[in-house]
């Protein structure tokens, strides 16, 4: 369909809770397709990237594309019913940073999602690893939370050059593969 412009932090629509996709009166289709369609220019200009949400181009509803290992994957309405105890330390960026800046948060292990496919079709999975904080990161962005405001003291952000010296670490603490 297209590909749309990526919002960048501090933009005050990112900062908003999105809405509920209805079925009936949104064009689903369109939607997913358009955010496919900027995560892969995405991806193929930056060099880095996974996931993507609504809010991020613009608008306001609750949907999200992610490809992970060659696999696409399509949430709408997803909803996180179940976290872990146990957490894990992350480095996470955010393309709303253009990926230049990698915050080092905390984040859930694993979580079970609730959501629903393209088609409608009502789905519960669950997500471990680097899966299970990619959701956290998207399904923030759809309750208008940016990555960085998980940062607690000491607060560590390194710029992309700096993380890709260091071998591209992810997920640093808490979980293996
Ligand atoms: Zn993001």
């Amino acid at each position: 369909m297209a590909v749309r412009k990526i919002l960048q932090v501090g933009n005050l629509l990112l900062y908003e809770r999105s809405k509920v996709v209805d079925f009936r009166s949104d064009d689903v289709k369109a939607i997913i397709l358009d955010l496919k369609d900027t995560l892969e220019d995405f991806m193929d200009r930056k060099k880095l990237g996974r996931g993507i949400s609504c809010p991020q181009i613009g608008l306001l509803k609750r949907a999200i594309y992610i490809i992970e290992d060659g696999m696409h994957l399509a949430f709408v309405n997803p909803r996180i019913v179940k976290r872990s105890r146990e957490k894990m330390m992350v480095w996470d960026s955010c393309f709303c940073y253009d990926v230049d800046i990698f915050v080092h948060i905390e984040r859930n292990r694993d979580i079970e999602v609730e959501y629903q496919t393209p088609e409608g079709v009502r789905k519960m999975e669950k997500f471990s690893g680097p899966l299970s904080e990619l959701l956290q990161h998207e399904v923030d962005h759809l309750n208008g939370i940016l990555s960085y405001q998980h940062l607690k003291k000491p607060m560590r952000i390194m710029k992309r050059v700096e993380w890709e010296k260091q071998g591209r670490p992810y997920i640093t603490q808490g979980w293996k593969k």
